[in-house]
């Protein structure tokens, strides 16, 4: 093929269809079993690729993982925030699926209070499982990217860009996985390997199952909560775009412009 001859449109057409087919090996979605983590795991398996979901619980992940449609899927057990069950996990996974070239940290829990009141216990859940923990993942998967390249996508939030009064540990947690994001992204970009992060509004999940919508709709100006789907959809254009690296995509419905 003479490229001087191609449109950069066609280029590009071409340069991303390749792009796919090499980074289709093998996704990992910790958090997958509910959730945006779900819908990540479901939107990547329509789009044929291999997904391993993960979360502590490994009936709940199985059973997430027998819904996807396409290839044969994965649900396994492991607790994001222990560092040697992400080995271990990862161990698994390279031994019988091969290695992996997406990853997507949506495992992830909050514990709301104002600071006079958080327990102690609470702040090193909160961090160890959404700053920690995506960290362990990182590590772990890069050992597996750094021959052929490979995409993460961590999920932030919208309170790690902006910040709100009772959160103030989730908030830091989601904020430190934005720095996070940007400096791994300088750090294995010579390899091929990007990484970017979502930052959601109120997603309808289980996360915010207690929260009243109607309450938070005049603050939000597209006026409703989001769906997991929505927030999936902009998980898989990151890991789709090959000149995308430590970006921050707020899907949030403008919530960030009222905060
Ligand atoms: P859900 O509570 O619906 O799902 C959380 C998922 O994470 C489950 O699969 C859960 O499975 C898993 N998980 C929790 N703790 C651990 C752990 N220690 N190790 C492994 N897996 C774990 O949450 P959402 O889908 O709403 O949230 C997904 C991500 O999006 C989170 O990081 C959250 O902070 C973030 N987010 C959510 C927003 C929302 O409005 N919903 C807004 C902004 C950000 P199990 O319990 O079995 O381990």
């Amino acid at each position: 093929i003479d490229v001087t001859q191609m449109s950069v449109d066609h280029l590009c057409v071409r340069y991303t269809a390749a792009y796919r087919r090499l980074m289709s090996r093998l996704s990992v979605v910790f958090g997958g079993s509910r959730g945006i983590g779900r819908a990540v795991a479901q939107l990547l398996a329509q789009r044929g690729h291999r997904v391993v979901v993960i979360s502590r619980n490994q009936e709940a992940a199985q059973a997430t993982a027998k819904t996807l449609s396409g290839e044969e899927h994965l649900g396994l057990s492991c607790d994001i925030s222990k560092e040697h069950e992400v080995q271990g996990a990862f161990d698994t996974i390279t031994k019988t699926c091969g290695p992996v070239g997406y990853l997507v940290n949506a495992a992830g829990v909050n514990r709301d209070a104002l600071l006079m009141r958080c327990k102690s216990e609470d702040m090193v859940s909160v961090l160890h499982t959404n700053l920690l923990g995506s960290m362990l993942t990182c590590r772990a998967a890069l050992r597996s990217m750094l021959s052929k390249g490979g995409a993460i996508v961590n999920i932030g939030s919208v309170v790690g860009v902006k910040g709100n009064a009772g959160q103030s540990v989730y908030s830091a947690s989601k904020a430190g996985l934005e720095g996070f994001t940007r400096s791994l992204a300088k750090e294995v970009a010579s390899r091929n390997i990007r990484v970017n992060l979502v930052a959601p509004g109120l997603i309808r999940t289980d996360m915010t199952a207690g929260m009243k919508e109607e309450e938070y709709r005049k603050k939000i100006p597209l006026g409703r909560f989001g769906d997991p789907l929505e927030v999936a959809h902009a998980v898989v254009f990151l890991l789709e775009s090959p000149y995308i690296t430590g970006h921050v995509l707020l899907v949030d419905g403008g919530l960030q412009l009222t905060m």
